[in-house]
């Protein structure tokens, strides 16, 4: 993707030269030592030993580029979040047009979340209930999920401020047909809007991998 500028910046624990392609990124899994790193204005800075994760049984891997909706995207990154009854992944898609994207795929679902701009506090969100409404934005959400979240691996680039092994409350609701996702993170809150997406809507490009 040439419209894309990345950067190069050195690993912060074996100093290997890493490139960064997307500019939501804001940690790094260096694929050489496994760190992650976060991305500092300084450098890289590292936050631990991410956990490598096993090859996803889904269309997505990271390297990987196709259409979705006609629009093209590579695969730059997933995390894995573990919860009491497992864990899910999510994909870091970004698309041509500078914009990114994550997808959940699950039980043969997928999902596209696009992160929203948050400009007011989201009230009592670390004590909110499955079942309450909850002011995001000036959207009603109600919530139909709460997980305590915690990170349990992941690889390449990730736009959140990934420190392996710290917890993420993650909640799920819903408002005006969209699905949204709030994250609290020790030091960051992100919101995410979006909603399914169909197999079809996805064409993968076959020439990366000649047994699809
Ligand atoms: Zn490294």
């Amino acid at each position: 993707m040439s419209e894309i500028k990345a950067r190069t910046m050195n690993c912060g624990s074996c100093g290997a030269p890493l490139e960064i392609i997307s500019a939501y990124t804001k940690s790094m899994v260096c694929p050489y030592c496994d760190t992650t790193n976060i991305i500092e204005d300084q450098g890289l800075s590292p936050a631990g030993k991410m956990a490598k994760l096993s090859d996803a049984p889904g269309i997505f891997s990271i390297g990987r580029t196709g259409t979705l909706r006609g629009k093209k995207f590579e695969v730059l990154g997933r995390l894995r979040y573990g919860y009491d009854e497992g864990f899910w992944d999510e994909w870091f898609l970004q698309f041509s047009d500078n914009q990114a994207g994550w997808v959940t795929e699950e039980e043969g679902e997928c999902t596209l979340f696009f992160k929203e701009m948050i400009t007011s506090p989201i009230e009592n969100v670390e004590n909110l209930r499955v079942g309450q409404f909850v002011q995001v934005e000036g959207k009603k959400v109600f919530i139909t999920e709460i997980s305590d979240a915690f990170i349990e691996g992941g690889e390449g680039e990730l736009h959140y401020k990934v420190i392996p092994g710290k917890e993420v409350l993650h909640i799920e609701g819903n408002a005006s047909g969209k699905l949204v996702s709030i994250e609290v993170w020790p030091r960051e809150i992100e919101v995410h809007t979006g909603g399914p997406v169909l197999y079809q809507e996805i064409k993968m490009n076959k020439e990366e991998n000649p047994y699809n």
